[in-house]
């Protein structure tokens, strides 16, 4: 992008909202306090409600009455993050960059500025990363084990501690549209664009009002989802341990048989033992199977191919 503009760039900040209500009017007001130094761009605002419960749309589509650079998107329930963020992304109207954030004011809006910065010296991404987390140790812990696990299986595709905190440009958003998968993993999918990409480090705050609607499970649903839409390292895992248990039955079953020709001892004791073995190596196939049922919930959703999001009402948007 040219440093020098005659007319504004124009950049969408797009924010999914689910039970928000005590967060919109803070969120705007510090969005709008913290961009008023960054010259050269037209800066609108698409609040996008998902299915909330309280009166989130009904404030998102009063600002949006109010004043013409606040869009608003009702979608017809909740239909989660992942489709409330493409939504957004898919809906917005053309612009020279988008930028995506949570309405809690997680992600800091201090470091917008400098995303733009750094996108007009030709990135096509430029993602927030965070360099301190305040979570308890026990998330801290997983959210490392999850990253370790989709690095690992991604090769470095997508970059750690990254939450949906990102700026982009155009052909970003057009490539990243045409990925029309059901199980939606926003972050991987922008970065598998694999356009030139950059961060910015900022620390996450706690969350300013209102609570989060994640718990363990839907981490744990989450994380599963991200894994299995970009790797198929787990089924090839499974092989791998069955042909490494395999082997080693064999290299077992042969030392035992020597063992008892050489000595004359073949002693019927180890109850335990055996019954430990059985219920490892059944819990093992479970598992197995568990993760093959993964991969097969995730085509059966594919297949279905269903819409991701349906909209209500949309207030300044075509
Ligand atoms: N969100 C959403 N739909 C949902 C759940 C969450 O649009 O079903 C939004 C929520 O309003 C917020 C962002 O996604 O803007 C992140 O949600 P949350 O703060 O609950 O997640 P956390 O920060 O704990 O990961
Ligand atoms: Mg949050």
């Amino acid at each position: 992008m040219p440093m020098s503009k005659i007319l504004p760039s124009k950049l969408t900040i797009i924010v999914p909202c689910y039970n928000e209500e005590a967060n919109i009017k803070a969120l705007l007001e510090t969005l709008q306090k913290n961009l008023k130094p960054v010259a050269g761009w037209e800066i609108r605002y698409l609040l996008v409600n998902d299915g909330s419960r309280d009166s989130t749309w009904q404030i998102i589509s009063q600002l949006a009455q109010e004043s013409a650079n606040i869009l608003g998107l009702n979608l017809s329930r909740n239909f989660g993050k992942e489709a409330a963020l493409l939504a957004g992304i898919e809906q917005a109207p053309l612009s020279d960059a988008y930028l995506t954030l949570d309405a809690d004011l997680q992600d800091d809006p201090k470091i917008i500025a400098e995303m733009i910065k750094k996108l007009d010296t030709g990135y096509d991404i430029v993602y927030g990363q965070r360099s301190e987390r305040k979570d308890s140790p026990l998330y801290i812990f997983l959210a490392s084990g999850f990253y370790w696990l989709m690095d690992m299986a991604t090769k470095g595709a997508i970059p750690k501690n990254v939450a949906d905190f990102y700026i982009f440009n155009e052909r970003v958003r057009l490539e990243f549209l045409k990925l029309q998968e059901s199980v939606r993993f926003t972050r991987g999918l922008l970065f598998y664009t694999g356009f030139k990409k950059a961060p910015v480090m900022y620390t996450r705050e706690k969350r300013v009002a209102g609570s989060t609607s994640w718990n363990y499970f839907k981490l744990f649903k989450f994380s599963l989802d991200g894994l299995t839409s970009f790797s198929t390292f787990p089924l090839h895992l499974i092989s791998i341990i069955g042909f490494v248990g395999c082997a080693m039955s064999i290299f077992g079953v042969v030392i035992y048989v020597a063992y008892s020709v050489f000595s004359g001892v073949s002693g019927t004791n180890g109850w335990a033992s055996i019954i430990l073995l059985i219920t490892f190596f059944g819990s093992l196939q479970i598992t197995m199977l568990g993760i093959i049922a993964e991969y097969i919930a995730r085509n059966t959703l594919e297949i279905k191919n269903r819409q991701k999001y349906i909209v209500m009402d949309r207030v300044n948007l075509d």
